[in-house]
């Protein structure tokens, strides 16, 4: 993705990046609302590129991340499968 869009992201900087990633979550949220899979799956993909461009942005490998974070299962407890108790709301 840095290869692909960084010199461009840089140039339009953060605020850009997080307008567009807030833009691709809700367009992701109503295509989950119409149930239409292959319009979920591309929503996906938009919402990993922006997610990617603003760490990519502020220089965090956000692949090195998650998985630092979540690479032994939950960050919490520690388990696959999370055996965290169950919050709602
Ligand atoms: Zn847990």
């Amino acid at each position: 993705m840095a290869h692909t869009y960084l010199a461009r992201d840089r140039t339009r900087g953060l605020d850009w990046a997080f307008k567009r990633l807030n833009d691709e979550i809700m367009e992701l949220r109503m295509a989950v609302e119409k149930g239409k899979k292959r319009e979920i799956s591309a929503e996906s993909a938009d919402v990993f590129a922006w997610l990617t461009s603003v760490s990519n942005l502020v220089e965090i490998d956000l692949e090195s991340a998650s998985y630092e974070k979540y690479g032994n299962g939950c960050s919490k407890c520690q388990q696959i499968p999370c055996s965290c108790p169950m919050k709602r709301g």
